[in-house]
């Protein structure tokens, strides 16, 4: 038997922690740094292998998969380069790099939990129970990059799951808005055309669904807004549409689009005046990172842990726990915000990374509210999603590549409710178990 199909054993039975597979090769194996490294990722890579029943195919390992040391004698700088970079020149001053130190400080991991990616890094980051709304044992992967995150992450899923898991509520439908605005000269002019407009909606809807169903979407919302300036009165008609595994954003643009055509044409039919009619973006909510953000989907997630166990966790009385998720909450309202993007806010990238589904740049997702009390003899403990926009399919939305749809199928992801399901449990787990270990005041310890 291979050490790593050994360790894999091990992690399977739980008798190893994922993250401490480096230091077992090194004190129980005999092999040295930097050998073991591949052995650890392969040993991590088997074990979710056969929890899943899915291989690694595309997500594929380097035959060094570690990074190395170098020094920059003129700057003094300590660089940190993957082992098979062979850039080693100081970009700084152009000098060249020198390795540094011994053998033994030479070498590190990639990335914590590493289990494969040559271009970017894939970590385990544990695997998760969710039950409601979306019934599910998730593997996680995640292309956090530099940090301990899918440890804490996976510390997080390991706590959780002894104490049945995680409850999640996904909103079966996700939105996507685009607005059409007008100037008029006159506020008569724009109560005239709101009167025609409506008159002419339910046809326009319907027309509206047509360009819409490829994707399933259905016009969900149609709302007008009313704005003035000095000079001219002005009306937003915000159309928001419900998709179900897609994002829509580029089917509600063209729907959209149609109904600007037939809305112009009878507004100038009935002889209704307008300066401007134009598709606007700055009422659509489009990227715009606001609680009343009119993309994605809502999610949340929830887990009730005996408080007994959470103070024996801390080791300080339960009101301290709860005076830090007050405490944090009252920080960002004092910035104004009025949501909290703590750890999700690196976790929700991570998970677009690996997932590589569109959109790319998950800011409208980047959305979070943390939320605990006390219920009984149990600390309800969760996370609020409010914007999760996910479109999973490769298809004329967007290409997913093969590493990205290979990263689904290893974490039990099928539909955009469990994309969503999945990154809220992550958030939390992550989340809990920073809390945790502020709280007890093991984070950021200095020696
Ligand atoms: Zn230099």
């Amino acid at each position: 038997m291979k050490i790593w199909e050994k360790l894999a054993d091990e992690l399977k039975g739980e008798k190893l922690q994922p993250w401490k597979v480096e230091r077992e090769i090194l004190e129980n194996y005999g092999v040295s740094s930097p050998d073991h490294f591949r052995m650890a990722a392969l040993a991590r890579r088997r074990f979710i292998e056969e929890i899943t029943g899915e291989k690694f195919h595309f997500i594929g390992v380097p035959d060094k998969p570690y990074l190395m040391r170098y020094y920059c004698e003129k700057n003094g700088l300590i660089w940190e380069l993957a082992a098979e970079d062979a850039g080693l020149k100081c970009s700084l001053c152009g000098g060249g790099l020198k390795p540094f130190g011994s053998e033994g400080e030479r070498y590190a991991p990639l990335v914590s939990n590493y289990v494969g990616g040559r271009e970017d890094y894939y970590s385990y980051a544990g695997r998760m129970k969710v039950n409601g709304s979306v019934e599910k044992e998730f593997v996680n992967l995640l292309q956090y990059g530099t940090g301990k995150g899918p440890i804490g992450i996976t510390r997080g899923c390991y706590i959780i799951n002894r104490f049945g898991g995680i409850k999640v509520k996904v909103s079966p439908l996700a939105g996507a808005s685009r607005n059409l605005s007008y100037i008029f000269s006159s506020s008569e002019d724009r109560q005239r055309a709101i009167g025609v407009i409506e008159r002419v909606l339910p046809r326009v809807r319907n027309n509206m669904e047509e360009r819409l169903k490829e994707f399933g979407g259905k016009v969900a919302t149609v709302e007008f807004l009313r704005a003035e300036d000095c000079d001219h009165s002005l009306l937003y008609v915000d159309f928001t549409a419900d998709f179900e595994n897609f994002r829509g954003h580029g089917d509600v643009s063209n729907a959209v689009g149609y109904a600007k055509k037939i809305l112009d044409r009878e507004l100038t039919r009935r002889g209704v005046r307008y300066e401007m009619s134009v598709i606007a973006q700055g009422y659509d909510g489009d990227l715009k990172p606001s609680p009343r953000n009119k993309r994605g989907r809502y999610v949340c997630a929830q887990a009730r842990i005996p408080v007994t166990e959470v103070e024996a966790m801390t080791g300080k009385n339960i009101e301290k726990f709860l005076a830090y998720i007050h405490l944090d909450a009252l920080g960002v309202e004092k910035l104004g915000w009025f949501g909290y993007t703590g750890m999700g806010g690196e976790i929700i990238p991570g998970m677009y990374k690996a997932t590589k589904i569109n959109p790319h740049a998950p800011l409208v997702s980047a959305m979070q509210k943390i939320f605990a009390s006390v219920e009984g003899d149990r600390l309800i403990y969760g996370v609020e999603l409010p914007n999760v926009e996910a479109g999973v399919v490769s298809c004329r939305e967007g290409l997913v590549p093969p590493m990205g749809r290979e990263a689904m199928r290893i974490m039990g992801i099928q539909t955009a409710a469990e994309f969503a399901a999945c990154l809220a449990g992550q958030i939390l787990a992550g989340e809990f178990n920073l809390a945790i270990v502020a709280v007890s005041e093991e984070l950021y310890r200095s020696p």
